[in-house]
């Protein structure tokens, strides 16, 4: 048994239930500092900026593109979060400064570990814990790829006479369970499913909806533009998404604590309407594959497959693993959000 799961069992055997979200904030603090989780062989999953070069180009190519149309201001701040090996920032990067477009670069990162592969990647980035001291001189140019789908999710579950918190408590020989927690939560469900019947869970994450407030109020005021890219649905949902991950295969959520990543759908509708109600603007909400078909992925993959004719296969077969709906292409979602005087932004001409 790991030395979280341990530490799990002791406090819940000494003060009760731990609520889930608690279970999922720990766990993958832990996992994120002591694993080198993301990549191909040996690693656990595998990200878009990790399948192909041009996932981070097109994006930085987004980001050139509306800060043009912007009017090119100037100080301008590239911002990522949660960046993991720094590829995404590296390929970015190296787009935008053959256009002209060289941001100082600023990285929120929360594991050591990742960080030094975040500096080997892209020198010359500044590192920060939490968005509280980002630059307010200037615009924003923000990125989250794969980065609300690691914060912490809360689950409320239907017993049949109220809604109670899921918490995590120990069974009859010391195993993780799940349970209802004491008190009632009524309050905290929406209107439209506070009839679901027994058994109905949802999943909110206070978390990502923290961050994508206090982004969306930044470019409120400060202007500039971000793309949150995960794996979730448009319209809101019940049901539990949260998973473990290890290895690329998936396993229980409480078979190894801190050594799988845990990881959870993003209700996309719900960041629009906290985004929106910052005052800034949502460019809108497209499927990874329109988004990145719109912003040109097969003319990039066939410029890229013409300079290195030997590595078309893989150059094509990378292109499908980004845009394929039975890949990545129709589960994850790309939402853009941009400062009140800032125009749209491309590829959100195809939203569905
Ligand atoms: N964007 C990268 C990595 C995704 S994995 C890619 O696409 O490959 C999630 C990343 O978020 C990791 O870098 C992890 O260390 C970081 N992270 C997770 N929780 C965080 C938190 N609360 N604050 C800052 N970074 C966090």
């Amino acid at each position: 048994m790991s030395d979280l799961a341990k530490t799990f069992r002791r406090l819940i055997a000494s003060t009760g239930p731990i609520s889930l979200a608690h279970y999922m904030a720990e766990s993958n603090a832990h996992y994120y500092a002591q694993q080198n989780p993301i990549g191909g062989q040996g690693a656990d999953f595998i990200t878009a900026p990790e399948v192909s070069q041009m996932f981070g180009e097109l994006i930085g190519l987004w980001l050139v593109d509306i800060w043009m149309r912007a009017g090119s201001p100037a100080p301008v701040h590239y911002v990522e979060l949660g960046p993991g090996r720094g590829t995404l920032a590296r390929d970015a990067s190296r787009v935008m400064r053959r256009q002209g477009l060289s941001p100082q670069m600023h990285l929120v990162e929360t594991s050591e570990r990742l960080r030094e592969a975040q500096l080997a990647a892209v020198p010359s980035v500044v590192h920060h814990h939490d968005l509280s001291n980002l630059p307010e001189d200037g615009p924003l140019l923000l990125v989250a790829n794969e980065f609300l789908d690691a914060l912490p999710v809360r689950q409320l579950v239907q017993t049949g006479d109220s809604w109670r918190e899921v918490m995590v408590g120990l069974g009859a020989t010391g195993e993780f369970v799940e349970m209802p927690g004491r008190q009632p939560m009524d309050s905290a469900v929406a209107q439209a499913h506070r009839s679901a019947p027994p058994g109905t869970v949802i999943e909110t994450s206070p978390a990502c909806a923290a961050i994508v407030t206090e982004v969306a109020d930044r470019l409120a005021v400060q202007g500039g533009a971000a793309l949150f890219i995960d794996y979730g649905h448009a319209d809101g949902r019940t049901g539990s998404s949260l998973q473990a991950v290890r290895g690329h295969e998936k396993l229980g959520v409480f078979d190894a604590p801190g050594e799988a990543d845990l990881s959870a759908h993003v209700d996309f509708a719900q960041m629009a309407a906290v985004a929106g109600a910052q005052g800034c603007r949502v460019l809108g909400t497209a499927t990874q594959g329109d988004w990145l078909n719109a912003l040109g992925i097969e003319q990039r993959a066939a410029a890229l497959a013409a300079s290195a004719p030997d590595q078309a296969d893989s150059v094509m077969s990378a292109r499908d693993r980004l845009i394929a709906p039975d890949q990545m292409g129709e589960l994850f979602k790309v939402m853009g959000l941009a400062g009140p005087n800032w125009p749209e932004g491309a590829g959100f001409q195809t939203t569905k």
